[in-house]
């Protein structure tokens, strides 16, 4: 059904479940771009019973725990990354972003991306890619940490499951594992680092002045068996790819200290996405989430590598021992994907361990426990 429709004939009930009527007033006649954002969260949600559902229940949760505050809709998207990045930049930078607007959306895509409006550009990235990262930092954690092969595995599966929404967004009510404080600490960081990149890339092709000469691309997002939305978004050449990944890397202004963790996560991002690029090519070779012109994560990897290493003392073995390991991976993806493709393209939950286990916990059980 279009919903777009119902947006038009001011028919609130699609969405009094998860946001305000105040809230559906700006979407109905958008006035600026944080409208037009707002109008582009609830399209998801409202075309998503599965999204919809863990929306309610976000409600229901909020309103409990807060029997004399208002809900707010728009709340529940994480904007730290945002502001992180907007507050570490120069006064002169900062000047030159003023008219941009941001904000996370669901969509089906780990790379941020910018959308065209009719009033300031959009740039946006997936809100659930906290998911996506955490689970894929997990699996390339150190061998010091000593995560077993098997977890590292069901990590892979659960991230990828969370980009082709096979996997259900519930991860705040039903914790797909127990992931030991040192480690989980480590990649929290990472996934913060990752999002302040993933932000940073899409604000150098504003300031790089890509939008200027780039062309539109249709996007779609949240694609899933029954649910597609379709935006517009820039499309960029190559090397307009390689080098807003180099302007976010010089654009933050950091202690060392500092810069060795975003330099560090911003490597392993790219090893997450060359696996996720990987693994897909065993399911869907030409899947849509990939702009025809977008260079691979591998060639990316590259790229950033070559600027990163001397300032942050790297050596080529460490550049090949990434690329040993992305192929592993990728190798141990297309196995199990040939084994138990129904299984692992299924809509669900996928978890890290079996139930009352060191790595999973007790079990929950799902209407009673969340
Ligand atoms: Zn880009």
């Amino acid at each position: 059904m279009d919903k777009m429709k119902n947006i038009l004939s001011d028919d609130f009930i699609w969405y009094s479940s998860f946001m305000e009527r105040e809230k559906y007033n700006r979407m109905v006649s958008p006035k600026n771009t944080s409208d037009i954002l707002l109008q582009k969260r609830a399209e998801i949600i409202s075309n998503s019973t599965r999204l919809l559902r863990i929306f309610i229940h976000y409600r229901n949760i909020f309103t409990h725990k807060n029997p004399n505050k208002e809900w707010d809709f728009e709340n529940v998207f994480d904007t730290t990354h945002y502001d992180f990045f907007i507050s570490n930049v120069s006064v002169e930078i900062k000047n030159k972003i003023k008219g941009i607007s941001y904000g996370d959306l669901y969509s089906n895509d780990p790379n941020g991306m910018i959308m065209k409006t009719v009033h300031d550009p959009l740039i946006t990235l997936d809100s659930s890619l906290d998911y996506f990262l955490k689970y894929s930092n997990l699996a390339l954690m150190s061998e010091k940490f000593e995560v077993p092969y098997r977890i590292r595995k069901n990590g892979l599966f659960i991230a990828y499951r969370v980009m082709r929404k096979y996997e259900a967004l519930d991860f705040d009510f039903d914790p797909r594992g127990k992931i030991p404080k040192t480690i989980d600490h480590i990649i929290n960081s990472m996934v913060f680092w990752q999002k302040v990149f993933i932000t940073g890339h899409e604000f150098s092709h504003y300031l790089l002045g890509h939008l200027n000469n780039s062309n539109l691309k249709e996007m779609k997002l949240f694609m899933s068996s029954e649910e597609v939305t379709t935006f517009k978004v820039y499309n960029y050449m190559q090397q307009q790819e390689f080098d807003a990944d180099i302007h976010a890397l010089k654009l933050l202004e950091m202690s060392n200290v500092n810069y060795n963790d975003y330099g560090d996560s911003v490597i392993m991002w790219f090893c997450n996405l060359s696996i996720f690029e990987g693994a897909l090519e065993y399911t869907n070779p030409k899947i849509g989430y990939r702009r025809s012109t977008h260079p691979t994560g591998k060639e990316r990897l590259k790229n950033v590598f070559d600027f990163l290493k001397t300032k942050l003392n790297l050596d080529d073995d460490y550049y090949i021992s990434l690329l040993t390991v992305i192929d592993k991976y990728v190798k141990v993806m297309h196995t199990e994907l040939a084994l138990s493709i129904d299984e692992l393209e299924k809509y669900g939950s996928l978890y890290l361990d079996k139930p009352n286990t060191k790595w999973r916990g007790r079990e929950r059980i799902d209407r009673v426990d969340y």
